[in-house]
């Protein structure tokens, strides 16, 4: 029987006490009856509710029918209902699960009922199951693959031989790409009328014609330029390599590109000599191409270099023999022999350019080199057109991944 609140006539004190612990009481059963937040607002609305909750109905009937000499009574025991209640329904947890008893666990000897739920909880109700349904994962489908990109080729190269220099105490520097005629040209001790400085070969910005020539904006043509700005920072001794994008007027084809990587090295030191030069090329070309390459310089000319000399290494795809089986070795020209970079004793007329930064030429020396690591991805690859690299074509380039 569901409670009501009754009307009072006695108002003694132990009258009122009864009513509120019948009142109490009555709430507490109720309490014990709630199983899930459904019922637990219906709860909460029928004793709580501002209009016509149980708590506001006692305080119509009881509060305002007392006798005048009874209200302050009435009013302490309607606080405390009010009180109780509160924390009555505070404390009501749903879903409430009981006790896991034995009958909870089905008897092997009877019929499984059709619903293996426990009839004492709740069912969810349409929405909630739509909801989870929408939002169920198949754990048994195969995962989403995200390809993983690879290094390009280029890139690749690249960054094995910068490792085979930074192993020998070697750090990386970097420079811009967009550099003066000064860096370029005239520090390098290219002189004014040397044909690399034509339009022939140098793309420069266009636009410049009333500057001085040696503040006028070129895309650089050699990575070279950052020897003279590292030199400008730090005194000697120097070990850098420096590897990055280069810019020549060439029209593209199998074996030109008019952007294309280079790596370019310097050491300055006092004492250095061309035989360290050869040590250290030496050494890195057998780490590069294997052991078993042997090396070879043959004169050559830079502006910036002097000797100067490029380096042939025993080319690592025919072994120095010039043949592959019965046909020729086209990568070497059958000649057993392959042109991998080009070096020399730094030019004294360079360090002039940075000798109040300590590169007196008359006390240090220094050796340079500079290679082109396209040229090379082509060779170690057996790649026949320099243009793959830089068409971004997937097919190709997921090979190397
Ligand atoms: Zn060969």
């Amino acid at each position: 029987m569901a409670y009501t609140v009754p009307k009072l006539t006695d108002y003694s004190a132990e009258a009122l006490e009864k009513a509120v612990s019948e009142c109490l009481a009555a709430c507490e059963a109720e309490a014990d009856e709630v199983r899930n937040s459904a019922e637990l607002k219906l709860f909460r609305d029928r004793w709580m509710a501002r209009k016509n909750g149980i708590l506001t109905q006692i305080n119509e009937v009881w509060l305002k029918g007392s006798p005048k000499d009874a209200k302050r009574d009435a009013g302490r025991q309607l606080n405390l209902i009010k009180e109780q209640v509160g924390q009555l329904v505070k404390a009501v947890k749903v879903p409430r699960v009981p006790p896991l008893t034995e009958d909870y666990w089905p008897n092997p000897t009877t019929t499984a009922p059709a619903w293996h739920g426990r009839p004492d909880l709740p069912r969810l109700c349409v929405e909630d199951e739509a909801l989870i349904a929408s939002q169920r994962v198949d754990v048994t489908l195969p995962g989403i693959r995200r390809p993983i990109g690879a290094e390009h080729p280029v890139i690749r190269t690249m960054h094995e031989i910068v490792g085979v220099f930074q192993k020998l105490g070697y750090s990386v520097a970097e420079g811009p790409v967009v550099e003066t005629d000064y860096y370029n040209f005239e520090a390098l001790n290219f002189p004014p009328n040397h044909p690399a400085r034509d339009t022939q070969d140098t793309l420069f910005i266009a636009g410049q014609q009333s500057k001085p020539q040696r503040e006028r904006l070129l895309l650089r043509t050699h990575t070279s330029p950052v020897q003279i700005r590292t030199m400008e920072k730090m005194r000697p001794p120097i070990r850098i390599v420096i590897p990055g994008t280069v810019h020549r007027n060439d029209p593209p084809d199998a074996s030109h590109s008019p952007m294309f990587h280079q790596i370019e090295g310097l050491a300055v030191d006092t004492n250095i000599t061309f035989g360290d030069l050869k040590g250290t090329l030496d050494h890195a070309m057998k780490a590069l191409f294997g052991t078993s390459v042997k090396t070879h310089f043959r004169p050559s000319f830079f502006p910036f270099t002097e000797p100067s000399a490029e380096l042939y290494v025993t080319c690592f795809i025919c072994g120095g023999s010039g043949k592959r089986g019965p046909d020729p070795c086209r990568p070497c020209k059958q000649t057993g022999w392959i042109e991998v970079l080009g070096c020399g004793m730094v030019d004294p007329n360079v360090f002039e350019f940075v000798k109040d930064n300590g590169y007196d030429p008359k006390k240090v020396s220094g050796f340079a080199f500079g290679m082109g690591v396209d040229r090379l991805a082509l060779l170690k690859y057996g790649v026949d057109d320099i243009q793959l690299f830089f068409q971004g074509d997937v097919r190709f380039l997921e090979q190397f991944g």
